[in-house]
C-alpha cells in the first residue's frame, strides 16, 4: 500500500494556508521520520539543498509527488529528502510565520482594503474562493490519480505478493532441491576419495606390472638361455648314452674278472690262513714268552743273566757263601729257555709283534688263550692291560685293534663278523662278572655251563657285542672300577684273582658260505707267590690254596694235554673249566711267565720259571681250525 497520506478535502477547504502549513507541519515532520529519501522523479523545480532545513519543513506540503499522477508540482526534496509541492501558478510563496498577517498567500498585490469597501472585500473573497475551488478541483485530480495509483499499487503489491509466495516456493523447492545436492556433494567427495584411493591402487598396480614385464622378459630370457644348455644336454647325453653302453659292457667284463679275482684272492685268503697256521704249529701250539720287569731304578739286577747270543734264554745265578767262611762261595746257575725272553727294556710294542701272529690266528678260526703267570707285582697286569697311553697299551687293547682292523679289511672279501666281549673274575673258585653295572646287592651268581653244542658259557654273564676298540677300552675301565671296589686295603684281591677277558669272534662269508668261529682269551692269573705257613690263615689259607690248586691244575691241564691223556680234568678248577674250549687240541696258548728282577724274589722267580719250562715242554696236538 502507498505511504502517502491522502489529504482530507474538508481540510483543504476550510483551513487557511496559515492554518494549512501549520497543521501540515507537524505531519510533515511524521512523514520525515518515516519516510525514506526518495530520488526526485520528473520535478519541474529543483529546490537547493542550501535552503534552510526549518524553512523547508514549514513550507513543504504533506505530501510527495507520485510518479505518473501528472502533476506539474513535484519537487524533488534535498539531500534529507524534503518534497514540497509547487503549484504551478496558483500555490502560495510561502507561509512564512514571520509574513505580516496581511500578507495572504495567491493574493498578488492585493492591498488591505478600506473597511468600507465591501465590494472589494467580496470580490477579493471571490478571487480567493475561484481560487480555493481551482485548487480544489486540481487536488481532486491528484487524489483521482493517486486513488488510480494506489488501486494499481495494490494490485501490483498482490501481484508481487503472490510473486513472493512463488518465489519462497521457488526457494524452498530450491532449498530441497540444495540439501539433495548438497547429498549429492557428499557423495561425489565419497566417490572422489576412492577414486583417489583407486587411482594410488592403481598407479601401484601399473609398478607392480612394470616390474612384472621386466620379471618376465628376463625369464624369457633365461629361458632362452635354459632352452639352449638342455639342447646341448641333450647331445652330450646321447653321446654320454652311448659311452655308458660302452662301460656297461666293459663294467660286465670287469666284474667276471673281478669274481674270477675274488676267487683267487679268497683261495689265497685260505692259502694264507693254512700257511699261517703251519707257521704256528711249527712254533709250537704252546708258546711260552717270559718278560722280566725292570728294577725301579730301570736296570738289571745281577743274578739275573740273559744270552747275549739269542733271545730264547735266560740263567739265574745264585752265589752261596761259604758257611765257614773257609772256602769260596759257591755259585749256582739255573738255566731256562723259552720260545722269547724279553728284557727290562722291551717295549710293550715289541711284545705284542709275537702275539699279533696269534691273534690272527684267532680271526682265522682257531681258539688262543694267553695267559700271565708270575708273583704279584711282576708284571702280568702291564703286560696284559697295560697303562693308557698309547705306548704302554697291553695286549688286550693291541689284540682288540688288531683284530677289528683285520675284520675291516676281510669285509671287502665277503666276510662279515660279530665280536662279543665278557669279562670274569674269578675269586676263591667263585665267578665275578666285571662287566655288571647293577646293584651292588643284586649281584647275581654264575655258573659255568656246557651248551648241546659243546659252547661254554657263564650263566647271568655280560656278553657285551663290541663294534670299536673305544668301546673294549671302555669296558675294560669298567672292569678295573669294578675289581677295585671289591679291593680292600689289607686285601690286594687282584692279585689274589684271576680275571679273564674273552673276545668271541663270529665271521660269516654269506658268498661262499663259510662261518667261522672262535675265542680270544686273555688272562691275568692271580699272582703265583707263595706264602709262608705262619701267614697263611683263616681267608689267607683259602685264598692260597684255591690260588695253589688252580695254578697247578692249569699246570696239570697242559701236561694232560700235552701227553695227550684219556681224561682232562678241566673241571678240577673254574679256570680250566671255563677256558677248556681254548686250551687243548683245538687251540693255540701263549704263556707269558713274569718275573721280577729283585735279588730278594729269587725264590719266586726260580719257582715261576720252573712251572713255565714245564708248559714249555708240553707240545699240545695239532690244531684244527673251527670251520664249519
Ligand atoms: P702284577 O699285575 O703282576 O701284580 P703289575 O703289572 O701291577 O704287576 O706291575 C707292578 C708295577 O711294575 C706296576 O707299577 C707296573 O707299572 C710296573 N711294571 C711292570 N712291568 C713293567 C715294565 N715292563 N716296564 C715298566 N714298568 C713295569
Ligand atoms: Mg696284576
Amino acid at each position: 500500500m502507498s505511504r502517502l497520506p491522502v489529504m482530507s478535502l474538508k481540510r483543504v477547504l476550510t483551513s487557511s494556508s496559515s492554518e494549512n502549513s501549520q497543521d501540515m507541519a507537524p505531519l510533515q515532520k511524521r512523514m520525515r521520520k518515516d519516510q525514506e529519501p526518495r530520488k526526485p522523479q520528473a520535478a519541474a523545480t529543483i529546490i537547493g539543498d542550501k535552503r534552510p532545513a526549518t524553512a523547508a519543513a514549514a513550507r513543504a506540503p504533506p505530501y510527495r509527488p507520485i510518479r505518473g499522477a501528472g502533476a506539474a508540482t513535484v519537487a524533488a526534496g534535498p539531500s534529507r529528502g524534503f518534497v514540497r509541492p509547487v503549484a504551478a501558478s496558483t500555490a502560495p510563496k510561502a507561509a512564512n510565520s514571520k509574513q505580516p498577517a496581511g500578507a495572504k498567500p495567491g493574493v498578488t498585490g492585493a492591498t488591505r482594503r478600506k473597511p468600507w469597501d465591501l465590494k472589494g472585500k467580496v470580490n477579493d473573497m471571490e478571487g480567493k474562493i475561484r481560487t480555493y475551488q481551482t485548487k480544489y478541483r486540481s487536488v481532486n485530480e491528484e487524489n483521482e490519480a493517486l486513488k488510480d495509483s494506489v488501486a494499481q499499487r495494490q494490485t501490483k503489491v498482490s501481484e508481487l505478493e503472490q510473486e513472493v509466495k512463488g518465489q519462497k516456493r521457488k526457494i524452498s523447492e530450491y532449498e530441497a532441491e540444495l540439501q539433495m545436492l548438497s547429498g549429492v556433494q557428499n557423495q561425489l567427495e565419497e566417490v572422489q576419495r576412492e577414486k583417489n584411493v583407486l587411482q594410488k591402487e592403481m598407479s601401484n598396480l601399473e609398478q607392480k606390472y612394470k616390474v612384472m614385464e621386466t620379471l618376465r622378459d628376463s625369464q624369457e630370457t633365461e629361458l632362452q638361455t635354459l632352452k639352449m644348455k638342455l639342447s646341448v644336454q641333450e647331445s652330450t647325453m646321447t653321446r654320454l648314452q652311448a659311452t655308458l653302453r660302452d662301460r656297461e659292457e666293459e663294467v660286465s667284463s670287469l666284474k667276471e674278472t673281478v669274481a674270477e679275482q675274488r676267487d683267487e684272492l679268497h683261495a689265497g685268503e685260505m692259502e694264507r690262513r693254512r700257511l699261517h697256521n703251519t707257521i704256528q704249529e711249527l712254533k709250537g701250539n704252546i708258546r711260552v714268552f717270559c718278560r722280566i720287569r725292570p728294577l725301579e731304578d730301570g736296570g738289571l739286577s745281577k743274578h739275573i743273566q740273559l744270552a747275549a747270543s739269542d733271545n730264547k734264554s735266560i740263567m739265574l745265578a745264585k752265589t752261596e757263601e761259604s758257611h765257614t767262611g773257609k772256602t769260596a762261595d759257591t755259585q749256582k746257575n739255573y738255566h731256562f729257555s723259552f720260545d722269547r725272553v724279553f728284557g727290562p727294556l722291551a717295549s710293550q710294542q715289541e711284545i705284542f709283534d709275537e702275539i699279533s701272529l696269534l691273534v690272527q690266528s684267532a680271526l682265522d678260526g682257531y681258539n688262543v688263550c694267553c695267559f700271565a703267570y708270575g708273583q704279584t707285582g711282576s708284571g702280568k697286569t702291564y703286560t696284559m692291560e697295560g697303562e693308557e697311553v698309547d705306548d704302554t697299551r697291553g695286549v688286550i687293547p693291541r689284540a682288540v685293534q688288531q683284530i677289528f682292523r683285520a675284520g675291516d679289511k676281510l669285509s671287502s672279501q665277503g666276510w662279515e663278523f660279530t665280536f662279543t666281549a665278557s669279562f670274569v673274575e674269578i675269586y676263591n673258585e667263585t665267578l665275578r662278572d666285571l662287566l655288571y653295572t647293577g646293584k651292588a646287592s643284586k649281584r647275581p651268581e654264575h655258573e659255568i655251563r656246557k651248551t648241546a653244542s659243546s659252547d661254554v658259557t657263564v650263566t647271568n654273564l655280560t656278553y657285551q657285542k663290541v663294534h670299536t676298540e673305544d668301546q673294549v677300552l671302555g669296558l675294560i675301565a669298567l672292569a678295573k672300577e669294578n675289581r677295585s671296589t671289591a679291593q680292600t686295603a689289607v686285601n690286594d684281591r687282584s692279585s689274589r684273582s684271576h680275571s679273564v677277558f674273552q673276545l668271541q669272534i663270529e665271521g660269516a662269508n654269506a658268498g661262499r658260505d663259510i662261518k667261522c668261529k672262535s675265542t680270544l682269551c686273555l688272562v691275568d692269573l692271580a699272582g703265583s707267590e707263595r706264602m709262608m705257613k705262619s701267614q697263611s690263615q683263616g681267608e689267607r689259607f683259602k685264598e692260597m690254596t684255591s690260588i695253589n690248586s688252580s695254578l697247578s691244575n692249569l699246570g696239570i691241564v697242559i701236561t694232560s694235554l700235552a701227553n695227550k691223556e684219556s681224561h682232562i680234568p678241566y673241571r678240577n678248577s673254574k679256570l680250566t673249566y671255563l677256558l677248556q674250549n681254548c686250551l687243548g687240541g683245538n687251540s693255540k696258548t701263549l704263556m707269558f711267565v713274569n718275573i721280577s728282577p729283585e735279588s730278594d724274589s729269587f725264590g719266586e722267580t726260580l719257582n715261576s720259571l720252573r712251572f713255565a719250562s714245564k708248559v714249555n715242554d708240553c707240545v699240545i696236538g695239532t690244531a684244527s681250525s673251527n670251520k664249519k
